[in-house]
């Protein structure tokens, strides 16, 4: 039977091509979103992937949306922690809200998915998790201290829970793109795009595709002795 592979934030940008290559290397997939009824509808009828609506931040609809799930299509043997959002400011002009919308939405929502999926991935003895961190994690960003603090601390939960699920053959790494052309980096003023792409060495923004690669690789059953890694898709704009 095809494994089963949950994908957040899976309606739009690059976590909707990581739903498209999925399908297409034979999984069954779920893709979830948070408010975009339109884009996820939309997704819905040219992909026939199967979309949940739920707050990946909310420990509760987290658990109850993963149980509904495993319901409707079989336990979950695959997870892609792909759902993230900019509230960027300086530390001058960014106030609490955006801090906790942010940490939560990006980090807290891995700890809320993999705490629902772990106790089955550990029973069947087989688990592939992705999480999607940044560039911006890795080297920082000016205006950017809650997305880059999510976005780091996801490359440490990745390390931390590798080592607890190694022995139960459940694989955790992470992947941090670098600028890649999605609806989110549309948001980013012209001017400051222009300057992010002159530092890019391949000399363009990254494609969507480029990412779902990535996870393609690290979530196949083949896979089984990469775990706790990080994989940098950045077209060369930091090497870490
Ligand atoms: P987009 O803004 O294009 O898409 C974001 C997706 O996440 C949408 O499907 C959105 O749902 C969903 N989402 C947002 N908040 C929540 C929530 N609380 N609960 C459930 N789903 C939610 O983002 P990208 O495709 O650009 O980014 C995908 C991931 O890659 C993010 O984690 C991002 O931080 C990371 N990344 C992106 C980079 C880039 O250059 N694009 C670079 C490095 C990392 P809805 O449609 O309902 O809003």
């Amino acid at each position: 039977m095809a494994r089963v592979a949950l994908v957040t934030g899976g309606t739009r940008g690059i976590g909707a091509a990581i739903c498209r290559m999925l399908k297409d290397k034979g999984y069954t997939v779920a893709a979830n979103y948070a408010g975009n009824d339109a884009a996820a509808k939309k997704f819905r009828e040219e992909t026939g992937i199967a979309v949940y609506k739920f707050d990946v931040g909310d420990f509760a609809a987290v658990q109850t949306a993963v149980a509904q799930i495993e319901k409707d299509l079989g336990p979950i043997e695959i997870v892609v922690n792909n759902a993230g959002i900019t509230r960027d400011g300086t530390m001058k002009r960014m106030n609490r809200e955006s801090w906790d919308a942010v940490v939560a939405t990006n980090l807290g929502s891995c700890f809320n998915v993999c705490k629902a999926v772990w106790d089955g991935m550990n029973t069947r003895g087989f688990g592939r998790i992705v999480n999607i961190g940044s560039i911006n994690g890795q080297a920082g960003q000016y205006g950017q201290v809650n997305y880059a603090a999510a976005k780091s601390g996801i490359h440490g939960f990745t390390k931390a829970l590798a080592q607890e699920g190694a022995a139960k053959g459940i694989t955790v790494n992470a992947i941090a793109p670098g600028y890649t052309d999605t609806d989110m980096v549309s948001a980013v003023p012209a001017p400051v795009l222009e300057k992010i792409v002159a530092k890019i060495p391949v000399g363009r923004l990254g494609k969507a595709e480029e990412i779902a690669r990535g996870v393609v690789f690290l979530v196949a059953d083949d896979a089984g002795f990469i775990t706790g890694s990080t994989l940098s898709i950045n077209g060369g704009q930091h090497m870490y």
